[in-house]
């Protein structure tokens, strides 16, 4: 059956597919939103009706995911990449150092923008076998002096999740970027969690940082204005130009996810959508490997692999031709990824599910 508007199944890593419904409201709001006489593209950032937009959006992201007490939430500009780049410039002084948990393609970019600015251990590294696992948090060496400690909840290139918050001392901070909103967290156990919107949250152009207020007390004592994330809290995310549009989209999925259910609803549709896939995978026959080892196997991003390069390169036609996009993989791990976020329907994974048996029967 095809989807509404002949949309096609987009397995896109980021930017990705976003909720219908959530795109209509926007195209419903587009010439004028809400009477206002224009659209929220066109419109102040220090506007009444813009100042409502952030503020519900920041209300209903810590209603969904449920974020504490003494938490600041800022919508900030440059990716998860420039948080990851901004981290160690604030709050790793040059008498400290930081831990940092390497699990795959962009934990190791944040420790490479860390080693830039100051002393970093690596206390894990799955480098030997590729990227298929994470470590149980609790089993690793951490100081009880560092700064913080750093690792990616979700490594989206290799498909490997945690699925565990911190249960220890120490500042604890999360790269979140590709799992935020998928399941429930519990934010308490960080001082700080960030998140590029690409993935679950909206269009690209906006990152998401959760910072506990005590952590601001160990920045350093200065950075530049716009690296400060002092300034970006005192100014409300406003001391430049936010990223208006992305973040009004951010707004309608957080309310489009409390209508649905919250996040205890979000994990249960994610994982019976990832199920549906890895499923296919271990029905092949081992025609289909999956990459990460099953228990840290992502429900956001499925990689697996087919016994060659050509089959991999058919494949990937194949589903094309049946409307489904973006299923290659990522060079480092060869064969194919299934992105599959909150917004992706279960239908895709069905359609991709059965594709799947189809060309292992056809040429396994
Ligand atoms: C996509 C992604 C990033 C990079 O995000 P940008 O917004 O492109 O900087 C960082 N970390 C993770 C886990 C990601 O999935």
């Amino acid at each position: 059956m095809p989807q509404s508007y002949d949309r096609v199944f987009n397995f896109s890593a980021g930017p990705c597919t976003l909720p219908v419904e959530v795109l209509e409201e926007a195209r419903e709001d587009l010439l004028n939103y809400k009477g206002t006489g224009l659209s929220v593209m066109e419109m102040s950032h220090r506007s009444k009706p813009y100042e409502k937009i952030i503020g519900e959006a920041e209300a209903d992201l810590r209603t969904v995911l449920g974020v504490p007490e003494g938490y600041k939430v800022l919508f900030l500009q440059g990716g998860a990449s420039l948080q990851f780049t901004m981290i160690p410039m604030g709050f790793l002084p040059a008498a400290a150092s930081a831990d940092y948990i390497i699990t795959g393609a962009w934990g190791k970019k944040a420790l490479e923008a860390a080693q830039m600015v100051g002393t970093v251990r690596k206390i894990f590294d799955a480098k030997d076998s590729n990227y298929n696992h994470a470590p149980k948090l609790t089993s690793l060496d951490v100081d009880p002096n560092a700064a913080y400690i750093h690792y990616t909840s979700n490594e989206t290139i290799q498909g490997v999740d945690f699925f565990e918050d911190p249960s220890t001392a120490g500042n604890w901070v999360c790269d979140a970027s590709s799992d935020i909103l998928s399941r429930p967290m519990d934010v308490s156990k960080y001082a700080m969690m960030y998140a590029g919107a690409q993935k679950n949250m909206g269009p690209a152009g906006v990152v998401v940082a959760i910072v506990r207020d005590s952590f601001f007390d160990t920045l350093v004592e200065k950075t530049h204005p716009m690296l400060d994330y002092r300034v970006h809290a005192e100014n409300g995310s406003m001391y430049n130009t936010p990223a208006c549009w992305s973040i009004y989209m951010c707004g309608l999925v957080y309310k489009y996810l409390l209508r649905n259910g919250g996040l205890a609803a979000s994990a249960e549709r994610n994982q019976k959508k990832a199920g549906t896939i890895y499923s296919a995978i271990d029905g092949s026959g081992g025609f289909y490997k999956g990459h990460a080892v099953p228990e840290n196997r992502s429900w956001m991003n499925i990689t697996f692999t087919l016994p060659n390069e050509d089959l991999t390169t058919e494949f990937i036609a194949g589903a094309k031709a049946k409307g489904m996009i973006e299923l290659k993989g990522h060079r480092s791990v060869g064969g194919c990824r299934a992105s599959i976020y909150n917004a992706f329907p279960q239908e895709g994974c069905d359609a991709l599910a059965q594709f799947m048996g189809e060309f292992a029967a056809a040429r396994g």
